[in-house]
């Protein structure tokens, strides 16, 4: 990965690739089972995505399993918060006791996905100090049209606005989460994966993958 991963106090957390396996929610359930297993012990929740600003805030482990959101909260250790990504954002805020994983498109960003999550840690007492951008399509994989870009600039300034390596008109999806996360008063770490061009995610824009890569979270347990 181009950026290590910030060590966070008492926030475990990994982006997965291709070789932890196919995470997407709809997939085999029995291999789901094995997959989750082997990349954090204890009850997950995973989300039904949907690309909205809805969050859960989750008080005991496995809570909100397969709820429509695409954020969720917590601040118990033992539960372990994941979000699935194939291009879109997978984005991590850290509190000192509390923490968020947060699906993030451009459908999400411009609803409002990233100060939702905040705002749910916020009412737990939770200030987030960190946040974490996991592998995501970069701008020059990201063409998009110019008449779609136009209220992502406006709400997220002109810097969102870039080209593809052809010349088209392009999202600049991480420079989006870093105006989201700005607005927080944090400054983004991105670990710097683009999901078109690494060979370790899916990316189902440039090819269109199936798969689902994941970022997987949990308190430090006591
Ligand atoms: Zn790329």
């Amino acid at each position: 990965m181009a950026v290590p991963l910030p060590d966070l106090p008492g926030v475990n957390y990994r982006f997965t690739t291709r070789a932890d396996g196919d995470l997407q929610v709809g997939g085999a359930p029995r291999d789901l089972v094995g997959r989750r297993a082997a990349l954090a012990p204890g009850e997950w929740t995973w989300l039904r995505q949907m690309h909205s600003a809805d969050v859960v805030v989750v008080e005991h482990p496995g809570q909100h399993r397969g709820s429509p959101a695409d954020a969720a909260v917590t601040t118990v250790t033992g539960a372990v918060l994941s979000v699935v990504a194939a291009d879109c954002a997978p984005v991590l805020l850290a509190a000192p006791g509390g923490l968020a994983v947060i699906h993030a498109g451009w459908r999400g960003l411009l609803a409002g996905v990233v100060g939702a999550a905040a705002d749910t840690l916020a009412r737990l007492g939770q200030t987030p100090v960190a946040a974490v951008l996991g592998p995501t399509i970069a701008a020059h994989h990201y063409e998009f049209g110019e008449a779609d870009l136009a209220p992502i600039a406006e709400r997220f300034g002109p810097a969102v606005v870039a080209s593809t390596a052809e010349g088209s008109p392009a999202l600049d999806l991480p420079a989006a989460v870093g105006a989201a996360v700005g607005e927080l008063g944090l400054e983004l770490v991105d670990i710097g994966v683009c999901t078109a061009c690494s060979a370790d995610h899916w990316s189902y824009r440039a090819r269109g993958d199936n798969g689902r890569h994941a970022l997987v979270a949990w308190l430090d347990g006591p």
